[in-house]
């Protein structure tokens, strides 16, 4: 059987934990070679451990994805152990926890959106001429806070209304140069992000999870599965597109 990415380099931003590291895990066993980029050095190289321990191909890069001068080494690396890039899943992204307008200071804007909008930006852009090379797939990372109000606060919420804009202008700017771009929209995903909220047991939050249809949390390998069709020749006709995957959360 041949896997629905073989042969593919994929770079997984944030894919040292939760919906990350299960794109990566899903990734590398449909054949591709996994670049994992995170924060985190360790949580990188333990997403990496477990692909070899699979037989995958696949190299971990510690960057920052708001810092430019980061993302540049990384893309460098990246591109020096791989020869090419793919595929990009911009994935990293940082949550606000319901803050409002008057609970959010100018250096918490300015985290969320840097990390979550422009470390979208910095890395595309940074691998794009690789892209545009082998007519290759970008797949972003939004939420259901980039079509609706309640899923985050206003950094977070700004910034995932800004991840469909910039997936529809890339798609509408590269797409007769080959270049597929797509973003995929989670409801509540059990990660080490969402964590504090079921640990803590914020009432109202998990009263709205358990009130949509799936009246659960999703796993991070139902995103992942996501993430492959769009990342697979499967999706070939599909540009510029925003999916929804939230249990129902945004049909009621
Ligand atoms: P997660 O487990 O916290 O994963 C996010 C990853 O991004 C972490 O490994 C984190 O590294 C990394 N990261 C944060 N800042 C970074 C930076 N500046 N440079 C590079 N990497 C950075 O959270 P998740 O739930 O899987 O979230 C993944 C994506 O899904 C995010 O874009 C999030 O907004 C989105 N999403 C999540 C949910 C949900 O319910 N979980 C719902 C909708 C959308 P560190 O751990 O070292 O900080």
């Amino acid at each position: 059987m041949v896997g629905r990415l073989e042969g593919s380099v994929a770079v997984v931003t944030g894919a040292g934990s939760g919906i990350g590291r299960a794109i990566a895990e899903r990734f590398a066993a449909e054949g591709a070679t996994v670049s994992v980029w995170d924060l985190d050095e360790k949580d990188a190289a333990g997403t990496v451990d477990a692909l070899t321990e699979r037989g995958a191909k696949s190299a971990a890069c510690a960057v920052d994805v708001a810092d430019g001068a980061s993302v540049g080494r990384a893309a460098e690396r990246s591109l020096a152990a791989f020869g090419r890039v793919d595929i990009l899943v911009n994935n990293a992204g940082v949550f606000d926890y319901y803050a409002p307008v008057l609970d959010t200071s100018e250096e918490q804007w300015d985290r969320i959106l840097g990390v979550n909008l422009k470390g979208m930006f910095l890395v595309t852009k940074s691998l794009l001429p690789a892209l545009l090379d082998g007519g290759g797939t970008v797949v972003n990372t939004s939420s259901i806070s980039g079509v609706v109000a309640g899923g985050g606060g206003i950094a977070y919420t700004s910034s995932k209304h800004g991840v469909i804009g910039f997936t529809r202008q890339l798609a509408a700017d590269y797409g007769k140069q080959g270049v597929r771009a797509n973003a995929i929209l989670p409801g509540a995903v059990e990660t080490p992000m969402t964590r504090p909220i079921l640990e803590q047991g914020d009432a109202a939050i998990l009263e709205t999870v358990r009130s949509v249809p799936a009246q659960r949390h999703a796993q991070p390998a139902e995103i992942a599965n996501l993430a492959l069709f769009l990342a697979s020749d499967e999706s070939s006709f599909v540009h510029g597109s925003s999916y929804v995957i939230d249990g129902g959360w945004t049909a009621l």
